[in-house]
């Protein structure tokens, strides 16, 4: 099961919805994905807290996605980390942080490490190019596919010898007397659930291409109907429906709600008449994937 915060659903500047920030959980994984300005303060006020945080990506530079994580880090410091932290996103992020750092005489007591992606046996996260104004990155949150054995034929050809179940789950084969039992036969693929995150990106096949057939596509939605959404970089919420539709995605959120509007459900509307597997988180909210 993967469980999907949305601490910030809004862009550009802050009104209730709140600058980009999204928690995602699975067990006792939490990452972040963008720390805009507010986000520590939204992260307790719903009581998720952020020193569970063991990952956290930023999309790139811009102040309504980045402004927050200083602050974050100084308190995870204040507050005794000491489990490391691992910080994905573009490669001027490092500078930025030190530069911070630096200026505000704070000193990590734990271990930032600065990679390009991060595993572990559960889980991938990964970071593909977006068609923003700077250097920009979305990020992919995929669990890894398991092979499971097939206990229902298994027990439909009464093979009950954990001996040879155990062989068949290494891929080996398995002779009894006459008969061959091949490992292809007895395992099925467990597919991962995969949740992909643009942050701000303008319509493009450079997107289309990294978000095929996810679980769920949290896709730039800045504006309604705005010819100059693409000299921003920005989408407006028809274009994340047609990116969702030929990506073949199961299911779309729009996000970087422009603060202009109040009420945004005009934008949901126009999406859904391209994609009717579209929906408009609320702040505070959470979305569940279950296999
Ligand atoms: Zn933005
Ligand atoms: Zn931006």
């Amino acid at each position: 099961m993967i469980k999907i915060y949305f601490i910030g659903t809004g862009g550009g500047a802050p009104n209730k919805r709140g600058l980009p920030a999204y928690l995602v959980q699975r067990e006792g994984l939490y990452a972040l994905f963008d720390v805009g300005e507010g986000t520590q303060q939204r992260l307790i006020e719903s009581g998720l807290g952020f020193m569970r945080i063991r990952v956290i990506g930023i999309t790139h530079l811009h102040g309504d996605h980045v402004l927050g994580l200083p602050g974050l880090l100084e308190t995870m410091g204040m507050y005794s980390r000491k489990e490391k932290l691992t910080l994905l996103g573009p490669p001027e992020l490092k500078d930025f942080v030190s530069e911070v750092f630096n200026r505000t005489y704070f000193s990590p007591n734990y271990e930032i490490e600065f990679a390009e992606s991060y595993e572990d046996s559960n889980i991938r996260i990964t970071k593909f190019r977006t068609c923003h104004v700077v250097n920009s990155y979305g990020f992919i949150f995929e669990e890894k596919d398991r092979i499971n054995i097939d206990a229902e034929r298994l027990r439909r050809e009464g093979i009950k010898d954990w001996r040879i179940i155990r062989l068949l789950k290494e891929g080996k084969r398995v002779e009894i007397g006459t008969k061959v039992l091949l490992p292809e036969d007895y395992l099925v693929v467990k597919k991962g659930i995969k949740v992909a995150y643009t942050g701000d990106t303008a319509p493009c096949n450079d997107v289309i291409n990294a978000v095929r057939e996810v679980d769920l596509l949290l896709h730039d939605s800045t504006f309604l109907n705005e010819k100059e959404a693409y000299d921003y970089g920005h989408s407006n919420s028809k274009d994340a429906a047609t990116v969702a539709t030929k990506a073949n995605v199961k299911r779309l959120a729009l996000i970087h709600i422009s603060p202009r509007y109040d009420d945004a459900t005009p934008l949901l509307k126009e999406a859904m008449k391209v994609f009717e597997k579209t929906f408009l988180p609320e702040p505070f909210s959470y979305y569940i994937l279950q296999e």
